[in-house]
């Protein structure tokens, strides 16, 4: 074993230990926007100065081949879904991390 390995083990430990639940990631971005109803009348749609209604949420996920696929989300479930969205990156942050230290490994071992 080289000098360097107890550490890199370690650290891979580390990161393995600091994995979330992946249970309930979702993939996408949440956008918001309001929207605008055109009833005569309404004081949040007036031409030119309302501001329409809202916002309303929108989980916006790449399906591949430049499709998208649209979910309206209600505003009860918005830190759900920033929850799972946030999980997912940082799922995705320590995987790149713990590849990194395993391809460190493997170089360490060629070296004996
Ligand atoms: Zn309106």
């Amino acid at each position: 074993m080289t000098e360097k390995m107890p550490q890199l083990l370690r650290s891979r430990k580390r990161l393995a230990k600091q994995m979330p639940d992946p249970a309930t990631v979702l993939v996408g971005s949440l956008l918001s926007r309001m929207i605008h109803c055109y009833k005569p009348g309404c004081r949040y749609c007036q031409k030119n100065k309302g501001r329409g209604h809202g916002p309303i949420w929108i989980l916006s996920v790449s399906q591949g081949n430049r499709r998208v696929r649209q979910i309206t989300i209600p505003a009860a479930w918005r830190k759900e879904v920033e929850d799972g969205l946030r999980r997912h990156a940082e799922i995705q942050k320590l995987l790149k991390q713990i590849a990194g230290v395993n391809q460190a490994l493997l170089e360490e071992r060629k070296k004996r």
